[in-house]
């Protein structure tokens, strides 16, 4: 990617230093859990974490549609890609990616003024596009079209069954150069009084152990509560584990019963126009999410809003228990547990 980046005059190395403060939760329900999983009633429950001021993100590129179009033209190797890097990306008029930023996740920082208000790097019209709950049939690969006919980049959080359940449709989101967190293992509410801290625990990080397995290769240390649930317990041993922690600054509403594409839209355009920036949370899980991309996406081009993609600086290291505990409850036989882009490589095409 820096190579290929290296190419554009317009490549910048920009740290943005952001005074240290404090972070705040509020309570309140992301959304309804996805039919496959049980809701739980979202559970106030406040809290506050102090981080020390640093460096955590980095600008590294500045592309416009046609830059990435170009960037594309002359595609870097993707070491422990399992699939092969590609870019259909013809459109030179495409809403495209303004600018990388690279997130450097020592002590877990958090995004999204909902509930972190630490980080405030995105610059007036930027936004960041993010997907929840997926990956899923029809609906994932239906955003991932949306997404690839404008050449933009969005930031995906999977829930780890389902990631078992259709590790094919999450690598394709990886191989389209988007970024992939995750979301638990079943999408749970951490911050529900039934749930004990290591049960917590052991949803955080069988969440990351399936995803990897899924993607064959390591996911990203980025991470979001279901229902913004922020558990505190989990806030803190997200600062050991250095996993980035995403709330957000726009809902999508994309998840209520009464939602519709035309309503997705509107709720997003109307929220930015107020905001004039932010990380806006959807669902590549949810049919009408799919349905109203193109639109929205477009909407945003048409009203001057750049796509800012987060990418993470390392990442995220699975636990062997939880990734031996996955297998087992997969039925995988050993030999199978090997990653995809360690068994097949592409040499020749
Ligand atoms: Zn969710």
């Amino acid at each position: 990617m820096r190579n290929a980046l290296g190419l554009i005059a317009a490549s910048v190395i920009a740290a943005v230093v952001i005074a240290g403060g404090w972070f705040f939760y509020s309570s309140r329900a992301e959304q309804a859990a996805p039919q496959t999983m049980a809701a739980r009633a979202p559970e106030p429950l406040p809290a506050s974490a102090k981080l020390a001021a640093r460096d955590d993100v980095e600008t590294t590129a500045a592309l416009s549609g046609r830059q990435v179009a170009a960037a594309a033209a002359t595609p870097t190797p993707a070491p422990a890609m399992p699939v092969q890097q590609k870019s259909t990306c013809t459109n030179p008029n495409a809403l495209g990616v303004a600018r990388v930023v690279e997130i450097d996740t020592t002590g877990g920082p958090g995004f999204g003024f909902e509930h972190f208000k630490q980080f405030d790097f995105l610059t007036d019209k930027e936004v960041v596009l993010t997907f929840d709950d997926g990956p899923w049939p029809n609906n994932t690969p239906a955003v991932l079209k949306a997404l690839a006919d404008e050449c933009t980049k969005g930031l995906f959080f999977a829930v780890g069954k389902h990631a078992t359940y259709h590790p094919e449709i999450l690598r394709q989101v990886l191989a389209q150069g988007h970024t992939v967190g995750t979301h638990t293992w079943s999408h749970v509410n951490l911050n529900s009084k039934k749930m004990t801290e290591q049960q917590a625990k052991d949803e955080v990080e069988k969440g990351f152990s399936a995803v990897k397995f899924a993607l064959g290769t390591n996911p990203a240390p980025f991470f979001r509560f279901p229902q913004l649930q922020h558990n505190p317990a989990i806030v803190s041993y997200f600062g050991t584990r250095n996993v980035a922690m995403f709330s957000t600054d726009l809902d999508s509403f994309d998840f209520r019963k009464e939602s519709t594409p035309d309503k997705i839209v509107s709720n997003v355009m109307t929220k930015l126009d107020k905001l004039g920036k932010g990380i806006i949370l959807m669902h590549d899980f949810q049919k009408h999410t799919a349905e109203a991309l193109p639109t929205l996406l477009a909407r945003l081009k048409a009203g001057g809003y750049k796509v800012v993609q987060m990418k993470a600086k390392t990442t995220f290291q699975t636990l062997p228990e939880y990734d031996e505990a996955l297998l087992k409850d997969l039925k995988v036989p050993t030999s199978s547990a090997r990653p995809i882009s360690s068994v097949v490589q592409t040499v020749s095409q």
